[in-house]
Formats: C-alpha cells, structure tokens, sequence
C-alpha cells in the first residue's frame, strides 16, 4: 500500500505536530487501519496527550464491540497509546427557567454492561439504550435530520475531548444530586417541538427518565491499561476548545475518511478550514470547535476500500459482521434497499439469528418498535412517519421476509451498497 513513515500525517502547518492528536476511530476497518497505522509508523505519542476515542451509539453490531476491543488493545499493549470508549448520554441540569435535560458523554469499559456495574466505571450498552433515549428525548433522525451522528457522537466526543485536554484526573460530576428526575413533562414536550398527545408524552417522559440524570465523576485511568500518570486528584474542567474566552485550545483530529470518499473528505475539511479561521468567538458552526484541525491521511495516501480490504485479509482477525452491517446495524442512511438485504441476511444467520437478538438493534424489529413509539402521528396516511418519508422499518421487514421466501437464504444480500455513505464521522 506504499505508506510513507514521514508522510502519514502531512501537517499543512507545522506547528500542528506539536498539538494532541485525537483519532476518531468508528469500529469499521478504515479508521482501524488508519489508528494502527498512525501507530505503527510513531505518528501518535503518549507524551503529547494523543488519543484514540471509539463512540458507542449502542446500536452497533456485537462485531463491531469485539473487533473495536480488539484493535484498541492492541494500539494500548503494542504502541503505549491510551483508548477510550465513550457513549453520549444525558444529565438534567438546573437553568435560569428551571431543570432541563444537556447532552454529554460517559466513559465505558471495554466490557459490556452489567446491572451491578459501578456508576463510575459502567460497561458499554449494546441495546440501543441511548438511542433510544435521545429519540424519546428529541425526534427520531431521519436523512434530513440526522441529529444521531450530532447528539451521540460529534457533541459527547468534543465534551471528552476538552476534559481531556483539560489534563485533570478525570471528567467531572454533571448532574443534579436528587434522587429523582427534575425534568418535567412539558420540558419534554418542547423538545419535542410538535403536537404530542398525553400517551406520547407519559412514554417519552417514562423512557428519557429512566435513564441515570446524572454522570458521576469518572477517572480516565479506569478506563485505559496505560499507565497515565495523571493525579488522581486535582481540578477536574474543561478545555476552552470552542474558543468562548479567547484563542480555542487546538488539537489535531484524525478521520479515517479514505481517498475514494472525496466528498467526505470535503466536506470535512471545509468545515474545519473555516473553523480554524473563523477566530474563535465568532465561529458559526456550532458542531465545530474552531480548536479542532482535522486531517483525513487515508484519503491523502490514496488509499481506498480496495487498500482497506486487502489489509484486513493479511491479518489475523477482521471485522466479523454481516455485509452492510457496519456502524448503527439498520441506520437509515444505507436506504430501503439495503435495509431489506441485510434483514433477509442477518434473520438467514444462524449467529444473529431472531430468537438470539430479538430485543436488540441487530434485529430490524428494534428499528420498528422505535418508529412506531417515537414517529410522529402522520395526519395523512395510516402510522406514523418515522425514518423514512415514503416506507417504514415494517414495510422493510415484510420485503425482507417476502425476498427470503422467494430466495430461501439470505445469501444473495452480498454486496449490499449504501444508499448514502454513513457520514457519521464527517
Ligand atoms: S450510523 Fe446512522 S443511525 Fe447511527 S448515529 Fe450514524 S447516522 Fe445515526
């Protein structure tokens, strides 16, 4: 593949070798290559605070977790570089109006979740816990809204990212100290920002609250192998990243955004040229910090999904999920089309068969209970609109199963190509 050592990361300003490098690594094979090889070829160093960050959605595939722990364990025993995975959440908050709900994140172990897991030191969630409760705190995404990518990964990631910078022991405590949700009903109702019936509000105040309201203090050290010598005490903050009191603290970002992805990397890159000349204070886009300077190195080797691939089959593990499996199982960004292949696939799979995975995102039938609870009640036709304008997740479901009864297996869902590219890391 013809990596160049001195040129994985080609600095556009050399004063940017000297900043924290914050690798976004998604659990699908690009990014992964990308964080071993940056590893690998000395361009990331534990002295200069670099990072590698993982966000769990909870809707990601079992795969995914296992090839994601894989590759993390290894850039920490082999190359000394900490990892963290994280999950974006919600903590209520007191305002001058009363309590509402603000997003953050929380560290995870790399080890699912369990009911008696430390609050401080949680497993994952693979259920789709938090998606869930963004949905019933918000709207369902939608490919015109797709606010998902922006509340459980881009917003949490850049909140680590400045308590990080930050250099204190750990994250801090957000949250209230009661020992019941504050936020009231029709906090949740304005958020929602359409007409709600009663029953509509009950299930999604039940379901927002449920979740914990608040994020104990957490220490980075519970969360890596690596040795951080950090002090375990000492103020815990946040780094001005966003530039509200003068310069933005900087940092390097690394997408794994490969050549073949140019509009990607476009857009990328534009957004964040802007944001680093856009003078701190003055920034207009409120997903990008002008502090965070991004690079894709994949794209500017040349490589492509062919590279990736070829890669992966040299090694000993791999991403081991069904084709089109990657990121959110049935995100509604891979199309109809896509959606239906992967039902006939993964309901044909013996591993990740219906009577396994019933209540979890790996079965299409998750994605349609979540249409059919947090859809907005359509005054023109029969349902609720959901993920999609013109079909649902049901309507999925019923072409899947009709495909495999014409087909017998699913086998022919090879090759399933994504209506739009899962842009979750642009
Ligand atoms: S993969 Fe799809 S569903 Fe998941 S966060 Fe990204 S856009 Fe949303």
């Amino acid at each position: 593949m013809g990596f160049n050592p001195k040129a994985i990361l080609d600095y556009r300003d050399v004063r940017h070798e000297q900043l924290p490098h914050v690798v976004r690594f998604s659990g699908g094979r690009s990014s992964a290559l990308m964080a071993l090889r940056l590893a690998q070829e000395g361009a990331l160093h534990y002295d200069r605070g670099d990072i590698v960050l993982f966000a769990n959605t909870t809707a990601e595939h079992p795969g995914t977790y296992e090839f994601a722990r894989t590759v993390c364990n290894k850039i920490e025993t082999q190359f000394g570089i900490p990892c963290l995975w994280y999950e974006g959440c919600a903590v209520e908050v007191a305002t001058r109006t009363g309590y509402t709900r603000s997003r953050t994140f929380r560290l995870v172990l790399r080890r699912e979740a369990s009911d008696g897991d430390d609050p401080k030191k949680p497993g994952y969630r693979s259920r789709g816990e938090a998606f869930e409760e963004m949905a019933s705190w918000t709207r369902l995404p939608s490919r015109w809204r797709r606010m998902c990518t922006t509340e459980l990964k881009v917003r949490p990631g850049h909140d680590l990212v400045a308590e990080w910078l930050y250099e204190g022991p750990g994250p801090a405590r957000q949250g209230h100290h009661r020992d019941v949700s504050l936020a009231p009903a029709d906090v949740v109702a304005a958020r929602y920002r359409g007409t709600l019936d009663r029953d509509d509000r009950e299930t999604r105040l039940r379901v927002a609250c449920a979740e914990p309201w608040a994020r104990d203090e957490q220490d980075w050290q519970d969360f890596t192998s690596i040795d951080l010598k950090r002090s375990k005490v000492g103020p815990r903050g946040s780094a001005d990243i966003w530039g509200r009191f003068g310069g933005a603290q900087q940092f390097v970002s690394v997408l794994g955004l490969r050549a073949d992805e140019p509009e990607r990397v476009k857009t990328a890159m534009w957004r964040s040229l802007i944001a680093e000349g856009a003078a701190g204070t003055h920034c207009r886009d409120r997903i990008q910090p002008p502090g965070e300077l991004i690079y894709c190195p994949l794209s500017d080797l040349d490589i492509t999904d062919q590279d990736v691939r070829s890669f992966w089959a040299d090694q000993q593990y791999d991403l081991n999920i069904p084709t089109g499996a990657g990121n959110c199982v049935y995100c509604f960004l891979k199309g109809p089309a896509a959606l239906a292949r992967l039902a006939a696939q993964i309901d044909a799979s013996d591993e990740w068969g219906n009577g396994r995975a019933e209540a979890t995102p790996v079965d299409i039938r998750w994605w349609s209970r979540l249409e059919e609870t947090y859809g907005r009640p359509s005054t023109t036709k029969e349902g609720r609109i959901g993920m999609f304008h013109d079909t649902n997740y049901g309507i999925i479901l019923n072409q899947a199963t009709d495909a495999k009864k014409l087909n017998g297996t699913g086998s022919e869902s090879n090759g399933i190509e994504l209506g739009v590219p899962c842009s979750c890391t642009d």
